[in-house]
């Protein structure tokens, strides 16, 4: 069980472990909040900033060298019996200046997020995950070409992602997750929660990818994000007509087309105004009669 924690994701992180292919590797992680807030009278402004965002790791996968797309599978994600969620100073559309924040405590029971006087089904997912960039230090609270904090409730047990490597060993590390969170993350902020994941990594040799990709049962996404949300749009649609250009053999303007009457974009995270990037994800179906986007 890995349980190092670092809040950047940089080649100069000092690996935890070294992998090899087909490893199960399993990861303690802390809820976002490093596991601070212990009260529904802690507001989040009043905790320590320095150690928020912990992620677990990073591990050192043999082989994987700059070209390389990292292949991760999640095995399995086990979660604590609460989490917390609140809002936060100036984040999201609904904040007004002057609002009252406030912080919940959040039980989960049997698999059930319990909300005041309702009950739903928890989606434990994972928000931060990914490489180390080529250069330079991103913090684990942002997203980009590398993964980081892509806040996307579609990774979840049984999903793959496909991730760049830009450094040897590609040093991947992950955190942040959530019991819940819906589509956007409006307050900036899910069900965050501590726990466990266990993944498996491949590798892709010489694969061009800019953007992580994420595989479910049925369905293919590019995950990208940019301050500005038409930025954020065209850089996933521009990988995913790549993707199946290259995959399907047809061309642009036919791929362009086909997204149009078949793809899916959708908001992993938007809650500006705030210093988070929007994070957008295309997708498009699975079709069983054309190979896989990436492999
Ligand atoms: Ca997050
Ligand atoms: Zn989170």
């Amino acid at each position: 069980m890995i349980d190092k924690f670092v809040y950047h994701f940089t080649k100069d992180n000092e690996p935890a472990r070294k992998v090899k292919i087909g490893d199960e590797v399993e990861f303690k992680t802390l809820d976002c909040f490093s596991n601070q807030i212990t009260s529904e009278d802690q507001l989040i402004d009043s905790i320590d900033f320095d150690r928020v965002n912990p992620a677990t790791g990073p591990v050192y996968v043999e082989g994987a060298e700059e070209g390389d797309v990292l292949v991760v599978d999640i095995l399995d994600i086990e979660i604590n019996d609460t989490g917390v969620a609140s809002t936060m100073e100036g984040t999201g559309p609904l904040y007004n200046e002057g609002d009252d924040l406030r912080t919940k405590l959040i039980p989960i029971k049997d698999g059930n997020v319990i909300f005041n006087d309702i009950e739903f089904p928890a989606n434990p997912m994972v928000g931060v995950i990914g490489v180390a960039p080529k250069e330079g230090k991103i913090t684990n609270g942002f997203p980009g070409a590398h993964g980081g904090n892509m806040d996307c409730n579609k990774i979840v047990k049984n999903s793959r992602l496909y991730f760049p490597v830009s450094v040897a060993g590609a040093l991947f590390q992950l955190g942040d997750l959530h019991a819940s969170m819906g589509d956007g993350e409006l307050s900036g902020v899910g069900l965050e929660i501590g726990g466990k994941v266990k993944v498996k990594f491949d590798l892709i040799k010489d694969f061009e990818l800019n953007w992580p990709v994420l595989e479910t049962e049925d369905m293919w996404y590019v995950i990208a994000s940019d301050d500005n949300i038409e930025t954020a749009i065209k850089h996933a649609s521009k990988e995913m007509q790549a993707l199946i250009c290259n995959a399907y053999n047809w061309d642009m303007q036919d791929v362009y087309i086909y997204m149009s009457i078949r793809g899916s974009l959708e908001i992993c995270q938007a809650c500006k105004p705030s210093s988070f990037p929007v994070v957008i994800r295309s997708g498009i179906a699975k079709d069983n009669s054309k190979p896989a986007l990436i492999r």
